[in-house]
């Protein structure tokens, strides 16, 4: 227990009130709500823990900080919070849940946790392009995070794939680095806010390729070119250093969605009733994040769907105590 705690943990055998799998803003902030909540939490966090802002450079939009934070630092700020109240966090990929007992059992490292509650926040993970030579090249030039990777491109020639908001902040830190900055996307028009669209515009070291897609990588022990297709130019080769893929995201459902209702794009279904607007098709089992949110995908709103996950299972758990 910590100074700050308001629960004992469990014992060897005895249910976690709620253990929340995920560890981004969604996650770490239900923590943070339920053990305020004096609910013993446990965070299955995954070994590469914290979620997409572990690869981010600058936050600028996170309220509370005037001046931007850094990605990873927020994470972490966020995960100090939620452990100064108690939460337990294990940097552990979970095998599976079973869903049908009571209390639910989370499989993990040969091990089984009870919990009484789950939240399920695990996010998207990137989406790859799919093209010829990708896979055998991730890591040797072709790379989804320009924060991570960027200097290794210091006057080398890189192409972005894609037109959301991702792809114009991949292009606008690579062009830190990168002698020429070259934005491939399939439509005629881009899909990211006005104020992305402008900087991108207005930085004259970033080049652009509309109506053009990567259909092919090429290289041995790192990546040398890439065939493009246009509908005005056709096919063509460009010699490139690195390929930054910026295409959207897939959310991680995979081992739930046998149990848990998933959309057509593999989303979180929410099954809002009775007031709790985080449900899932299984009671005690709520949701936040990425991993339903296919719309807004912000920390901000992460974190907020964190807090309406967090106060649904407490309210789930009190009216378990009074039946
Ligand atoms: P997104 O908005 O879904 O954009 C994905 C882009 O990739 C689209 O332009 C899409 O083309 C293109 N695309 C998808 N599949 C493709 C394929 N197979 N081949 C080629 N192109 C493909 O994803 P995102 O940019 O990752 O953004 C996700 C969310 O995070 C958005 O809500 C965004 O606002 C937010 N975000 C915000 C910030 C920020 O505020 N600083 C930064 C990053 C992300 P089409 O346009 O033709 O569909």
């Amino acid at each position: 227990m910590t100074s700050d705690s308001f629960f004992e943990k469990p014992k060897n055998g005895e249910p976690w009130d709620v253990a929340i799998i995920g560890s981004g803003p969604a996650g770490l902030t239900a923590a943070i709500y339920t053990t305020r909540g004096a609910r013993s939490t446990i965070v299955f966090g995954g070994t590469a823990w914290g979620g997409q802002l572990m690869l981010t450079s600058e936050v600028d939009n996170f309220p509370g900080f005037p001046e931007g934070i850094l990605g990873p630092d927020l994470m972490n700020n966020m995960r100090k919070q939620a452990e100064r109240f108690g939460t337990e966090i294990r940097n552990q990929d979970i095998e599976s849940v079973d869903f049908s007992a009571s209390p639910f059992v989370i499989h993990v490292n040969n091990e089984q946790v009870l919990a009484k509650t789950i939240i399920v926040a695990t996010g998207a993970a990137t989406k790859w392009l799919g093209i010829p030579g990708e896979d055998k090249l991730r890591g040797r030039g072709v790379s989804s995070c320009a924060p991570c990777d960027a200097p290794f491109f210091k006057n080398k020639k890189v192409i972005v794939a894609g037109g959301g908001d991702s792809a114009m902040e991949e292009a606008l830190v690579l062009s830190k680095y990168a002698s020429e900055v070259t934005i491939v996307h399939r439509r005629d028009a881009f899909r990211a806010s006005a104020a992305m669209q402008q900087k991108v515009l207005s930085n004259k070291a970033i080049k652009i390729l509309y109506n053009t897609e990567i259909i092919e990588l090429f290289g041995e022990q790192k990546l040398e070119k890439a065939k493009l297709k246009s509908t005005e130019k056709g096919e063509w080769e460009m010699p490139i250093d690195g390929l930054f893929v910026a295409i959207g995201h897939i959310p991680q459902t995979a081992i739930f969605s046998k149990t848990l209702t998933v959309n057509e794009i593999g989303y979180l279904v929410r099954n809002s009733q009775d007031g709790y607007e985080t449900a899932t098709n299984i009671p005690g089992v709520f949701t936040s994040g990425d991993v339903h949110d296919h719309h807004y995908r912000q920390a901000v709103t992460a974190a907020g769907f964190g807090a309406m996950s967090a106060l649904d299972a407490l309210r789930f758990l009190d009216m378990e105590k009074e039946n």
